[in-house]
């Protein structure tokens, strides 16, 4: 039995079956109606939510030192970061553990140009599924790397298939056992550009 621990202070439970809109319902191109099914997260909510998330985490401290999961958590990094007031570094590192719709169970570190060595690291991803990614990233960066503490924060949470104990610090929303695409998310590339997060069809 996995069990989950959250620390953080808040997050929003997106609704079970999306928002009243279904995504051909609002302005966008056709490539994306015909594959997209309901939007789970409009474009407000995740503004209003990153801006109360980039407060929850640079409450009290004069510098933070962001890593960046790529490529998935770019966009969140960008507007999380610029309503950050304190002093920001960032790093970035590549990982990865999906092919197409599905968790190849291995992760990948590609690019990571960086020494994390004696750092107070925040982690930052776009969603934990299986909890496998960030599980396996933060015992690198501390055994590995000797990094000094690593946080973790993410836009998504979806708890239904959690394999692995890991604490999350910091929570955008919580969403059901959904394929989730937009917002930095993709599938097979694509999607990212949406600015709000939304279901595949026949997921
Ligand atoms: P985990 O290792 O926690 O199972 O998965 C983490 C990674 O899988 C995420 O960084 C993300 O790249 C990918 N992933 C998991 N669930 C989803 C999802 O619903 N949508 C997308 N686009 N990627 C996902
Ligand atoms: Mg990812």
């Amino acid at each position: 039995m996995v069990k989950i621990v959250n620390n953080f202070k808040r997050t929003i439970d997106a609704p079970e079956e999306g928002i009243k809109t279904r995504a051909e319902k609002i302005s966008i191109p056709t490539f994306f109606q015909k594959r997209l099914g309901n939007v789970l997260i409009s474009e407000k909510c995740l503004k209003l939510r990153v801006k109360e998330m980039a407060k929850e985490i640079s409450r009290g401290k004069k510098e933070i030192y962001l890593i960046s999961i790529l490529k998935g958590s770019a966009v969140f990094l960008a507007d999380l970061i610029r309503d950050m007031d304190c002093d920001v570094e960032v790093d970035f590192l590549g990982a990865s553990s999906y092919i197409g719709e599905k968790s190849s169970g291995k992760i990948k570190i590609g690019f990571a140009p960086f020494d994390a060595k004696g750092k107070n690291i925040i982690l930052l991803e776009d969603i934990v599924d299986t909890g496998n990614t960030l599980s396996f990233l933060k015992s690198h960066l501390l055994k590995k790397e000797k990094a000094k503490s690593v946080k973790i924060c993410v836009l998504l949470d979806k708890p239904a298939r959690r394999e692995k104990n890991i604490e999350i610090d910091f929570v955008g929303f919580r969403v059901p056992d959904r394929f989730t695409v937009g917002y930095g998310l993709d599938y097979k590339q694509r999607c990212r550009n949406l600015p709000f997060v939304a279901t595949l069809k026949k997921y």
